[in-house]
């Protein structure tokens, strides 16, 4: 393979360093926000944990459908960017609506929800 020769415009030199300066500034602003979680209240409100709330979700745009993993509730999206659970199991197990992770990013907890007893009723 061999790729075409790029150029030295002043132009492009321009433009590359602002995309680098862009890139650099919106991953230490995300860091920021990791870090000092400045929308804390809206975030438990909406029952996500810290990675859900503040990366950037991608999805393509079409209606979805998921069945919550833990009740199996039928949960309908306006895009394919869906939720492993419905907000009423996130919040009774603290649980991460989106991820399914501890809220609170606990790879240790004293206890944890069994989801998959409570699906197969
Ligand atoms: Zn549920
Ligand atoms: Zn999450």
């Amino acid at each position: 393979m061999r790729q075409r020769r790029g150029n030295l415009a002043r132009s492009t030199i321009v433009a590359a360093s602002s995309r680098s300066k862009q890139r650099v500034d919106s991953t230490l602003k995300l860091a920021d926000q990791l870090r000092n979680d400045p929308a804390k209240s809206e975030r438990l409100e909406a029952c996500l944990c810290k990675a859900c709330y503040y990366f950037t979700q991608m999805g393509g745009a079409a209606m979805t459908n998921r069945e919550c993993a833990g009740c199996g509730k039928d949960e309908i999206y306006n895009s394919t960017a869906t939720d492993a659970l419905c907000l009423d199991c996130a919040k009774a197990h603290s649980l991460c609506k989106r991820c399914g992770g501890d809220r609170d990013m606990r790879t240790r907890r004293d206890t944890w929800p069994d989801m998959s007893e409570t699906s197969s009723d």
